[in-house]
């Protein structure tokens, strides 16, 4: 018998609060990171919306793309192993190194295909159509679980905070997370407007990575995307560009220098993190956005609000950090 890997044992993910972490303000956290599948995180919510695509359309082979450090690679290459079936990532040939991500990706019996920077999409595109020709039928998911499918996953996690609040009888005032591909972003500022949220609730995107030219664009198309395909089909109600755009609050200001800077600061919060609460965070995504609410905060002089913070996870790279010394180089 086949095990069906995500439909069953998945519950609405806890929800804590954490005393003290923004003096003034009451700050919850979502703890995506308890996603029960490989380590959790926000890529296992989207991985379980592929997952029944690639049972629809009857895929044999999972392909994705992602670099040695990628929590969705992992995760990925994990669910194709425990659907039985092959599972090929093209990674860059650039920095790619031993890490946990990358190991486990090995022992799941994923092929890794490194390719210069420059030529993936080519390599992509070609790897595809060799796969056709051989007779098989290939799903791609792109880098991060981009796509209505992944959007689609934090919609429903939306809903999942929204009803959390309705029995609680605690409203957010601001949702903060970390926006990398746009995509969690783009789902949560979708069940904003689904919900009619978007006046009472503020979802705030703090970009590890993407200057705002260049993200805040993607998370606003990934949002049109699912509402135009997904939404409006199925509810007859449109919602219009400016209503996204109006919603889409993506900030830049503590990026650093992109994709895996950290400051000391960002150091102090993990230690923090893990010292008082126990929360383990790591200095790409999780300790990184959680330091930059508290400098958003800060400077927008937020007081009485309740902040909900989601963990998006990354826990392989918290053990990577720690490593960190021993495999530089
Ligand atoms: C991928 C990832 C993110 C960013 O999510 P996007 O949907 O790509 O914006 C945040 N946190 C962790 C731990 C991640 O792995």
């Amino acid at each position: 018998m086949k095990i069906d890997v995500f439909e069953r044992g998945f519950s609405p993910t806890p929800i804590q609060e954490l005393t003290d972490a923004c003096p003034g303000n009451r700050v919850f956290l979502k703890r995506e990171d308890f996603l029960p599948f490989s380590f959790g995180g926000n890529k296992v919510r989207k991985a379980r919306h592929f997952y029944r695509e690639i049972l629809e359309c009857s895929a044999d082979v999972v392909m994705t793309y992602g670099s040695s450090s990628s929590n969705h690679c992992r995760i990925i290459a994990n669910m194709a192993a425990a659907m039985g079936l092959p599972c090929h990532i093209i990674s860059p040939e650039e920095n790619y190194r031993d890490t946990p991500n990358s190991r486990m990706v090995e022992q799941f019996g994923a092929v890794v295909e490194k390719v210069p920077l420059s030529g993936i999409s080519r390599a992509i595109e070609a790897r595809k159509t060799a796969y056709q020709k051989s007779g098989k039928n290939p799903y791609f998911i792109q880098g991060g679980g981009h796509g209505d499918p992944g959007t689609a996953a934090y919609e429903e996690c939306y809903e999942e905070i929204h009803s959390w609040e309705q029995e609680q009888g605690i409203s957010f005032d601001y949702i903060f997370h970390v926006s990398g591909t746009g995509t969690t972003q783009a789902g949560l500022v979708c069940g904003l407007l689904a919900c009619r949220q978007q006046e009472r609730t503020r979802v705030v995107g703090l970009s590890n990575a993407r200057t705002l030219e260049r993200g805040r664009p993607v998370v606003v198309q990934s949002a049109l995307s699912w509402l135009e395909h997904v939404y409006a089909p199925r509810t007859g109600r449109r919602i219009s560009e400016d209503e996204v755009e109006r919603a889409v609050c993506f900030e830049d200001a503590w990026r650093l220098e992109g994709y895996g800077c950290y400051n000391n600061a960002v150091v102090r919060t993990v230690e923090e993190a893990m010292k008082r609460y126990g929360v383990p965070m790591d200095t790409t995504y999780v300790g990184k956005g959680f330091w930059a609410m508290t400098e958003y905060v800060k400077r927008e002089k937020l007081a009485g609000k309740n902040l909900l913070f989601l963990h998006t996870g990354g826990t392989p790279l918290f053990f990577e950090d720690r490593c960190g010394e021993e495999n530089a180089g």
